[in-house]
């Protein structure tokens, strides 16, 4: 699932063909859960406009529309947001990349999984949202109007300060992975990042996040700006449909020191990672380096 640093990188990449564009046709797929805003509203609401900025806040990304309003997209599990023309095996499901050569394979075509298809009035390359899952969401905001998603959001994970996660923990007896996952206390973090930065702090997921000291807090706040700064700076982790808008594959996977790795050992002490099960999500740290 796109955590805090795919969303940047997919942003730093789709901004420049997205921004200052304006958007002749939208193509859309069928209704579906996918359409917050429903597709013949948002093509009314977007096609002759341009979007005059493309921010991140958690994991959404949020376009100021010219003449007002805001266009609201999540990529949710499998959402993939590219231009035309890339080359990128994992475009293809299974099931088609069994049937096509790999040649076949890079000449990429909208399909029905494509449910945002933006054209623009120059000659450049179209802008598509591709979700196999659908999970993936796309709203537009009137000008002026709320919203729920956004307004629940907690202090983005790059930019939270170890004391306001002292002060977000204090009393709460949840699991503190479960709490750094929660997109009310910290925006943007997932099951990734989350078991990095632990291990970064040296603090086991499981703990009481109530209990867990002002400094470990401050260590955890670190690991979590360290570790997403880092796999931004790398491309994101190309960890199941992830993959970067340019089409290449991100280089974070490569790097991980607890997460998915159950079993090997430890690079720093050598001890064998483990793996549990937390709020439904599995949680990986060292019993020699977290405590
Ligand atoms: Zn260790």
């Amino acid at each position: 699932m796109p955590e805090l640093p795919e969303v940047e990188v997919t942003r730093r990449c789709i901004a420049p063909l997205l921004v200052g564009r304006r958007i002749a046709h939208l193509r859309t797929s069928r209704p579906s859960y996918f359409f917050l805003t429903p597709p013949a509203r948002l093509r009314r609401g977007l096609e002759g406009r341009a979007l005059r900025s493309l921010e991140r806040a958690g994991k959404y990304l949020l376009g100021e529309v010219e003449g007002g309003g805001r266009l609201l997209l999540h990529l949710g599990m499998t959402g993939q947001l590219f231009a035309s023309g890339v080359a990128s095996v994992r475009l293809l499901s299974a099931r088609q990349r069994a049937a096509l050569a790999p040649e076949q394979q890079r000449a990429f075509r909208p399909d029905h999984h494509t449910h945002l298809r933006f054209e623009f009035d120059d000659a450049g390359p179209a802008v598509l949202f591709r979700d196999v899952r659908k999970f993936g969401k796309v709203q537009l905001l009137a000008p002026g109007e709320r919203s729920e998603r956004l307004d629940r959001l907690g202090t983005d994970a790059l930019a939270i300060g170890g004391d306001a996660l002292f002060e977000a923990t204090r009393g709460r007896v949840a699991a503190i992975k479960t709490l750094l996952l929660d997109q009310a206390v910290v925006a943007g973090t997932g099951n990734i990042y989350a078991d990095e930065a632990l291990f970064l702090a040296g603090v086991r997921p499981t703990r009481r996040a109530g209990r867990v000291t002002r400094a470990e807090c401050g260590r955890i706040a670190v690991g979590l700006r360290q570790v997403m700064l880092r796999s931004i700076e790398t491309g994101g982790s190309s960890i199941s449909d992830y993959v970067t808008p340019d089409g290449s594959d991100g280089g974070y996977q490569d790097e991980r020191r607890v997460y998915a790795r159950e079993g090997e050992p430890c690079l720093a002490c050598g001890r064998r990672i483990r793996r549990l099960v937390l709020g439904q999500r599995s949680a990986h740290w060292c019993p020699g380096c977290q405590r």
